[in-house]
C-alpha cells in the first residue's frame, strides 16, 4: 500500500486532532473497528464459518461488516476506477474475481439471513459521517456524540 506523507499532513492541517493519536496502525479497518468499539457495539473478528470470512460479525443483530479497499474491490469511485497501467490484464481479472467473489459471499450471507454492510476505505477518511452509518446500520436510532479524536488514526492508506 502506497504512503502518501503530504497525505498526512494534509489531514492533520484540515480537521484531526493528531495529537490524540497513539494507534500506528493505519489500515481503514482498524478505523472502523475502533469506530464501532466506541459507539458501543461489540463484534467478532472473521468468522471463518461465514461466507466470506466478514471483517466484523455482529452475531447478536445477525449483522456483518466489510471494510474493502477500493482499488481491489473495484469501489466507484477515483480510488477504485483507477487503471493498473502495467500487467493491466492480470491486475484487472484478479480485481473483477474479487468482485465476483464479493457478489457470491453477500449472496450466501443474505440466503443464511445476514444482513451486510460494505465500508469502504474512502468512507473511512470521514469517521463522524461513517459513524452515523454504521449506527444506523447497527440499529442504534439515535447516534451518540463520537469522540472522533479517540478514535481516527493516521490516514495514510491512500
Ligand atoms: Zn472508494
Amino acid at each position: 500500500m502506497r504512503v502518501c506523507r503530504m497525505d498526512v499532513h494534509n489531514a492533520k492541517q484540515r480537521s484531526f486532532n493528531m495529537s490524540q493519536i497513539r494507534n500506528r496502525d493505519t489500515k481503514p479497518e482498524m478505523i472502523v473497528r475502533k469506530l464501532a468499539f466506541a459507539l458501543g457495539f461489540r463484534y467478532r473478528l472473521h468468522r471463518k464459518d461465514l461466507p466470506g470470512k466478514p471483517d466484523m460479525v455482529f452475531a447478536g443483530a445477525k449483522k456483518v461488516v466489510f471494510v474493502h479497499g477500493c482499488y481491489w474491490h473495484m469501489h466507484d469511485c477515483k480510488y477504485g476506477r483507477v487503471v493498473p497501467k502495467t500487467n493491466a490484464e492480470f491486475w484487472q481479472t484478479k480485481r473483477q474475481s474479487n468482485v465476483d467473489r464479493d457478489v457470491r459471499d453477500q449472496t450466501a450471507l443474505a440466503a443464511l439471513g445476514w444482513q451486510v454492510l460494505i465500508v469502504w476505505e474512502c468512507e473511512t477518511r470521514d469517521v463522524e459521517a461513517l459513524g452515523e452509518r454504521l449506527s444506523k446500520f447497527l440499529g442504534r436510532g439515535e447516534v451518540e456524540k463520537v469522540e472522533v479524536e479517540s478514535v481516527v488514526v493516521e490516514t495514510t492508506h491512500l
